[in-house]
């Protein structure tokens, strides 16, 4: 299990006079690193729906994801990265690639729970991929049945990195719409 990223024990604790200053911190990054809001696309792939409720949780005011410079967005043309819940059915396969692919590059993709970091209860069944990793290019898994917020707001904040880290290195490599790494 990978430590918690820096930033979050300053969102789990209300009481904590820092949190306001650590939270300002991260949503700091969110603009330097992206010139305005992390934009967010959720797709549910397959799940109970476990996970999708506490991804909605992060809009209520206890978790309050917005102050942050992070939103949930209709369309993934619109997207930095997607959420992607559920073990991935067959029905829903096409429909995950095609979300995707039209996602702006650098288009991160986050694992959210154990069915869709590796099939959970329906690993090995014949109606589904088995996880999002066999659809898509993963680049962050969150493990939980379902993640706490905590966890998924460690997970954004692992994706924001991602996007410098890709932004800043890759940046030659990227096309219109999609990445080429
Ligand atoms: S990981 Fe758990 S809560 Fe999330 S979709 Fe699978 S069974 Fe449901």
């Amino acid at each position: 299990m990978s430590t918690l990223h820096p930033l979050i024990p300053m969102l789990q604790s209300r009481q904590d006079e820092d949190a306001s200053t650590l939270g300002q911190k991260f949503s700091d990054q969110v603009q330097r690193v992206l010139q305005r809001s992390m934009q967010i696309r959720h797709l549910d792939a397959g799940s109970c729906n476990g996970c999708d409720w506490e991804i909605q949780s992060l809009l209520c005011p206890a978790y309050d994801m917005q102050r942050l410079g992070l939103d949930i967005v209709a369309s993934p043309r619109h997207a930095d990265c997607l959420l992607v819940t559920g073990s991935v059915t067959r029905h829903l396969e096409i429909a995950a690639i095609r979300t995707w692919e039209a996602m702006p590059a650098p288009g991160i993709v986050i694992a959210v729970g154990a069915c869709a970091c590796g099939g959970g209860v329906l690993q090995g069944s014949y109606c589904t991929a088995g996880g999002v990793k066999n659809v898509l290019p993963v680049d962050i898994s969150i493990p939980g049945c379902p993640p706490r917020p905590q966890a998924l707001l460690h997970g954004l904040m692992l994706a924001l990195d991602r996007i410098e880290q890709k932004l800043h290195h890759s940046n030659h490599e990227f096309r219109i719409g999609r990445s080429e790494a």
